[in-house]
């Protein structure tokens, strides 16, 4: 692809079935790949084999399909190409991993880096980064410019494990090496990734890699400002399919929240959703999910 095409992308981890947090950092990371004229990925990022939870991801892209959030690309996998899934693609994060160790910035680490055990590769071992001290700045478009002072506690004092004695990557390394290879120029998620950010610009600098642009956007609240919980059901987009709520309705919910838009009340088809959208129109203020507006959308559908 061309350095000048825009390419975002949807990254969930199979932990869980999707709620509206997920689908509206989904709907953002699509609109402003087709408002650019660019490409729209969706990865899934199985790297923790613990926390997967059987079935989330086909449920996750058969739910993509019903929003109308179609990704561009994928590897061939017998049928439709199919979205990237990390655990195929184990070679490429090892590839990656020799040539931090080759320069240093990476080490393993045996039996919790303790000096006596025999340091040879049948022993359980990890990959961690050499970490800088800090400070590590970065430019956000919703937040401005971040900075994390150095030894700011598990952001920046730790040499972070980047291979886990299981063989598979983390999270931050796997996501850092995909981002760069599939030319990724937007990243656009929660900000609840603000603190990892500073590993990834690290290991960008690492490789002498460009970062992408940051857009972190903020989290999704019920109305009495606590956290919408995975485990709610209504934050579930299965469930509110099941109650009955269109498809449509339910994106243009979620594009209300983070992004002012004048026409409040109208619920928007999606291809005007892009006509209207803009990365500099995503807002800081804290998002509320307030249903009886989906439900006031959904009557108006
Ligand atoms: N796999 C992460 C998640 O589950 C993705 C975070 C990111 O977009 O970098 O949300």
């Amino acid at each position: 692809w061309n350095s000048t095409t825009v390419r975002t992308r949807f990254a969930p981890s199979p932990t869980g079935f999707l709620h509206l947090g997920s689908l509206r950092t989904a709907l953002f990371n699509y609109l402003w790949a087709k408002k650019c004229n660019g490409k729209f990925i969706v990865r899934l990022e199985d790297t923790d084999q613990k926390r997967k939870v059987n079935g989330s991801e086909q449920s996750i892209y058969d739910l993509l399909q019903t929003f109308g959030l179609q990704w561009d690309e994928g590897p061939i996998t017998g049928g439709p190409f199919g979205p990237y899934e990390q655990s195929k693609r184990l070679h490429i994060y090892s590839e990656y991993i020799s040539k931090l160790l080759a320069s240093g910035k990476a080490y393993k680490c045996y039996d919790e880096c303790s000096t006596q055990s025999p340091k040879t590769d049948k022993n359980p071992y990890v990959v961690r980064f050499r970490s800088e001290e800090g400070p590590i700045t970065f430019v956000d478009t919703v937040y401005g410019k971040i900075t994390i002072k150095r030894n700011t506690p598990k952001v920046l004092s730790d040499d972070f494990v980047l291979l886990k004695s299981d063989g598979y990557p983390t999270y931050h390394f796997a996501n850092v090496v995909d981002d760069h290879l599939m030319g990724i120029t937007n990243v656009i998620r929660g900000e609840e990734w603000i603190p990892s950010t500073p590993k990834h610009i690290q290991l960008y600098k690492a490789f002498h890699w460009r970062p992408p642009t940051y857009s972190h956007i903020p989290l999704l609240t019920n109305p009495d400002g606590s956290k919408l919980s995975k485990r709610q059901n209504d934050a579930h987009v299965t469930s509110l399919l099941e109650k009955g709520f269109e498809p449509m309705a339910i994106l243009n919910f979620l594009a209300l929240m983070g992004w002012s838009s004048r026409q409040k009340n109208d619920v928007i088809p999606l291809p005007q959703l892009l006509e209207l959208f803009s990365i500099d129109r995503l807002t800081r203020g804290s998002c509320i999910v307030a249903l009886e507006k989906l439900q006031f959308l959904n009557k108006h559908y």
